[in-house]
């Protein structure tokens, strides 16, 4: 079992201490878990629906740190992670930012778009649903190319996620084209799709949305990992037989994981 996303108190939505998530992991019997609290330099740039409390990298180095070395002879490997809200104006930020910490994984994920933050309603307020899909898409293909290093692609479809459309899903005519030019991007930048539990919908139970996971692997795509994304202590490797069961329908034989930025794979088996 392993679990490569999740945020303690020093992230701004967290709610557990860093310690309690990683114990709780180990409790599980992972073999890898990783902390990747939020680095939200896209909210610096006008989202107006809400103050977020910026992540403070070097106190969030000492925690990881003393952590580490406490736990170090644990046979989990316990990694450095975070996840950078991409947004075109930040990416000069995280350009200075990432260089100096010696992270073992980096997600690349979107929660802002133009400014807005879609995990609330009032930004779907006023807006057609197959424009804000397909400028979510653009901002995802344009996250592909940051100049900063990363290696998964976080929660493709968080757009989805509180949307309040009749039928939110991605996976539809009209977004089908910019798909493929996403996958097709992700296969040739060797980067790895996260599977993402972090969602309240009681019929999505995770994202992507398993139509999108089947035609990255019938373009070829291999690369794929379980994320938790928890923020709550019960949300570590929450429905992690659930997704597992899915991707082996799908075909998928392992999760790719990643230490000191280098990727390993992990077989189902
Ligand atoms: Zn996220
Ligand atoms: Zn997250």
């Amino acid at each position: 079992m392993v679990d490569s996303h999740s945020h303690s108190k020093l992230s701004h939505d967290g709610k557990v201490k860093m310690e309690e998530l990683r114990n709780r992991a180990e409790e599980l019997g992972m073999t890898y878990f990783a902390i990747t609290e939020h680095l939200d330099r896209d909210y610096k740039f006008g989202v107006k629906e809400k103050f977020v409390r910026q992540l403070n990298l070097p106190k969030y180095k000492l925690v990881y740190k003393f952590l580490k070395e406490k736990y170090k002879q644990s046979p989990m490997y316990f990694a450095f992670g975070v996840e950078a809200g991409f947004c075109p104006k930040a990416v000069p930020i995280y350009e200075r930012e990432l260089k100096h910490y010696n992270f073992d994984v980096i997600i690349n994920s979107i929660h802002t778009v133009d400014g807005g933050d879609a995990y609330f309603s009032s930004f779907f307020r006023n807006k057609n649903q197959v424009d804000v899909y397909n400028r979510y898409l653009e901002l995802l293909i344009e996250s592909l190319d940051v100049p900063y290093p990363y290696n998964l692609i976080g929660h493709i479809g968080y757009i989805t996620r509180y949307a309040p459309y009749e039928n939110p899903s991605l996976w539809q005519p009209e977004y089908q084209e910019k798909i493929d030019i996403l996958l097709k991007k992700i296969i040739e930048k060797d980067k790895t799709i996260e599977i993402n539990t972090h969602i309240r919908d009681n019929t999505l139970q995770f994202l992507p949305e398993i139509p999108i996971l089947q035609r990255y692997y019938d373009l070829g795509g291999r690369k794929i990992v379980f994320s938790s994304d928890a923020h709550r202590l019960e949300e570590v490797g929450s429905r992690y037989d659930l997704v597992l069961e899915e991707m082996k329908k799908i075909g998928f034989t392992h999760w790719t994981v990643y230490k000191k930025q280098q990727p390993f794979e992990v077989p189902f088996e």
